[in-house]
This record gives C-alpha cells, sequence and structure tokens, in this order.
C-alpha cells in the first residue's frame, strides 16, 4: 500500500479523542447521508469504545449527531472485534426495513466502512511504501524530503500547513486564556494558564526553552481535554507535542516559512506511522499516539534545522524507538492524566531525539526508522488489553 495525502495527518476538530469522539461523529454523520427516512438507530459500542466511551465523550458525540432522529446507545464490553474501536448501527427505515452497518475508528479521525469511505482523501498519491524507499527514492533524484513531498501533494499544500501553523496557535492562545477547571470526575485545574503567569512574573524565565514549550503542551491538551477546537496530530491525544516543538523552533529563532516546511516531514511521518503501523491508542498503546507525535515532532525539528534526509529518519527512529512499550491507560476514561503532562515530556524529547541524530551518524545506525515502526506495532498487538486505551490497569486502575 502506498500512502494517502498529509492533510490526513493534520485536521482541525473537536476533542477530546480522535478515534473516540471525530471518528463516531463521521460515522453518524455517513449513516445520516446513506439512509433517507430512519425511523429508529441503535448504535452499539464494543470494547475500548464501550470502555472508555463516557469519559472519551463519545455518547456525547452520538448524541448530538443523531439529535433528530430516535437513537440508543448501548455499551457492550462483552462481544470483541477484531478492531478494538468499533460501532454497530442498527437502522431501522420507515418503511420497516432493517440495515446494520460495522463501522471501524481506525485513529486520527478516520473511520473505515463497508463502502470504504476513509477519512478525508482516501487516494494514494505516494507509491513508495516504507521510509526507506522514499529515502532512496530522494538519493536517486537528488533531492530533499520536503522536495519530495511538494512534488507528490496539491498545489496548496503550503497553504494547507500555513493554516494548521495558524490553528495550533490560535488554540495556544486559548488555552492559555481559559482558566475553568476541565470537564468530568477528576475536576483537573487547568494548569497553563498557571505556568504561563509564573514564567511573567519569574524574571529571566522567559528563556527556558523547555518551560516555554510545557506551557504550550499543556495549553493544547488542556484544550483538548475540555472538548475544545484542537488540530489533531496526528491524534486528539497527542495533539499538544507538535504545538510545544512549534515554541521550540520560535525560540530558536526560526520563522513561520522555515516551520510550515517542517510541518510537511512531520506529516509523512504520521502517514507512514498510520499507514504501516496504528495510531490508534487503542490498537497499539500511547506508542502509536505520543510515540509517534514525538517521531513527527523530531523530524519536524530536523528538517527546520536542515538536516540530511538520513538525518532527519534517524530523528524520527530514534523518538519512535524510545516510545516503545508507552501504555495507554487514561484514568477515568478522560483524556487528561496522564495525557496532557505526557505532550510535554514527549515535545521535549523530540527535541533530543533531534540532537542525538545530529551527533549519532545515521550511515552507522543499525536500526532503520521502517525496523522500529515494525516494533512499535508488533508491540502493541503484544500489549495486554489493559494497557490499551481501556481504563482497566495502569494509572487508571490505581489513581482514583
Ligand atoms: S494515554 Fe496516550 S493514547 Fe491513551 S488516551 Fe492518553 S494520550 Fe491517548
Amino acid at each position: 500500500m502506498g500512502f494517502r495525502s498529509i492533510k490526513e495527518i493534520f485536521r482541525v476538530g473537536h476533542g477530546p479523542s480522535s478515534s473516540h469522539t471525530m471518528g463516531p461523529a463521521l460515522a453518524c454523520e455517513y449513516i445520516l447521508k446513506k439512509y433517507i427516512a430512519i425511523k429508529h438507530v441503535e448504535v452499539t459500542l464494543y470494547d475500548s469504545l464501550a470502555l472508555t466511551g463516557k469519559g472519551h465523550l463519545t455518547d456525547y458525540i452520538i448524541d448530538l449527531k443523531l439529535k433528530n432522529i430516535p437513537h440508543q446507545i448501548v455499551f457492550d464490553t462483552k462481544k470483541h472485534y477484531s478492531h478494538p474501536n468499533t460501532m454497530v448501527f442498527n437502522i431501522t427505515l420507515s418503511d420497516d426495513s432493517k440495515h446494520n452497518e460495522t463501522i471501524v475508528s481506525i485513529g486520527g479521525g478516520s473511520i473505515v466502512t463497508k463502502d470504504n469511505i476513509n477519512s478525508l482523501n482516501s487516494e494514494e498519491i505516494y507509491s513508495e511504501k516504507t521510509l526507506g524507499e522514499i529515502l532512496n527514492h530522494c538519493d536517486k533524484e537528488g533531492i530533499s524530503l520536503v522536495d519530495f513531498i511538494l512534488k507528490h501533494e496539491d498545489k496548496d499544500i503550503l497553504n494547507y500547513m500555513s493554516y494548521i501553523y495558524e490553528q495550533m496557535e490560535a488554540c495556544k492562545a486559548r488555552g492559555l486564556s481559559h482558566t475553568s477547571t476541565l470537564p468530568g470526575k477528576l475536576k483537573l485545574t487547568r494548569k497553563a494558564p498557571l505556568m504561563f503567569q509564573q514564567m511573567l512574573s519569574t524574571p529571566g524565565s522567559e528563556h527556558d526553552i523547555h518551560l516555554n514549550m510545557a506551557i504550550t503542551a499543556y495549553a493544547v491538551s488542556e484544550e483538548n481535554a475540555s472538548g475544545g477546537v484542537v488540530v489533531i496530530a496526528p491524534t486528539c491525544g497527542s495533539c499538544g507535542v507538535i504545538p510545544a516543538c512549534i515554541t521550540y523552533l520560535q525560540k530558536k529563532g526560526y520563522n513561520k516559512y522555515q516551520i510550515t516546511r517542517g510541518l510537511l516531514v512531520a506529516g509523512l511521518i504520521g502517514i507512514i506511522c498510520k499507514t504501516n503501523a496504528s495510531i490508534s491508542g487503542a490498537e497499539a498503546g500511547c506508542q502509536a499516539e505520543i510515540g509517534v507525535a514525538c517521531a513527527m515532532g523530531a523530524a519536524m525539528i530536523s528538517t527546520v534545522k536542515e538536516f540530511s534526509n538520513s538525518d532527519i529518519a534517524q530523528s524520527a527512529e530514534i523518538a519512535i524507538e524510545h516510545s516503545l512499550g508507552l501504555t495507554c491507560d487514561p484514568v477515568d476514561g478522560y483524556v487528561q492524566i496522564p495525557c496532557i503532562e505526557r505532550n510535554a515530556v514527549f515535545a521535549i524529547k523530540a527535541t533530543t531525539a533531534s540532537n542525538l541524530a545530529k551527533v549519532i551518524p545515521a550511515t552507522n545506525a543499525k536500526v532503520s526508522f521502517d525496523t522500529s515502526l515494525k516494533v512499535m506495532y508488533q508491540t502493541g498487538k503484544d500489549l495486554n488489553k489493559g494497557y490499551r486505551e481501556t481504563s482497566t490497569k495502569g494509572l487508571a486502575k490505581l489513581v482514583q
């Protein structure tokens, strides 16, 4: 399989979860478009959607989308499908005919239906199947990864990335201005505005690059946790990593034009991970969400710093390799603990991965990005189900 457009990796939508809110929202829209004269719909949520759907506002979004037709939501934690984010719609039309649709929310706000209506852009526009193949192609042509992407995407891709950059900045600004408690039983206070005020009142701390990154990661992730508008990158739960990496680059003196080009390569890493492995916490744990975001951030930073293609790939490899085994165990099913803090930690880790790639020559590397990605996916499959967005083990079990 080749790759679809990198636009699929960066989308604007409501939090708190791309797979548990945006995917089900899209599924409802698909049903409403396909069937007319609906008398009743029963939506059954399975596995991860059933176990963490309430904390992730899945029922809220389905109620909102189906508000004009009689409907019922069933949480079934007993029956299992091959994909943990499966929903079944049982539809009764006004002529009493019955229809059913099984829809899978595969992560990043994309869905798979039996009509194979997937995501924003389902057409494959890259014929290469791995990052290794892309690097070989670029070597032969003597071009950068950015040039390679520009050759394949629509003419408006840089404008699109510029729009994404602005949306991320706007989300950060909203996160710094809101002071309300986050929704849900945990009653968490938003930390970003407090951290920001503290920084302003502590002379010299505005130069602390990690503090600045953390403030951005918290601001964006807290917006997500409260159901605000965010840019999924590559998921809602991991949406704070790339904006925090942007803050790092801004502090280092890079401009919007340069950062926008870095976003292209971040998107390429994201679509490779989504196609060849997973970006779903329910399928492969947090390594597939925050781990992938970290790899995207590391590749973006290295691109903006004008590293070679192989060093950019090395940055992403280091980030993925050292996110292996990262579990998904959100407390009470809310995208809050450990998610918000984790965005800050892994944004900073992306800078480390990029720095390391500069001093460890890629030519000597024994582990390629594609190999690490394969291991990430296999590790995800091997993870005990309790650590794949079911909120039944780990922090979710011990933290009350
Ligand atoms: S722990 Fe990671 S994968 Fe799980 S909900 Fe939080 S951010 Fe998403």
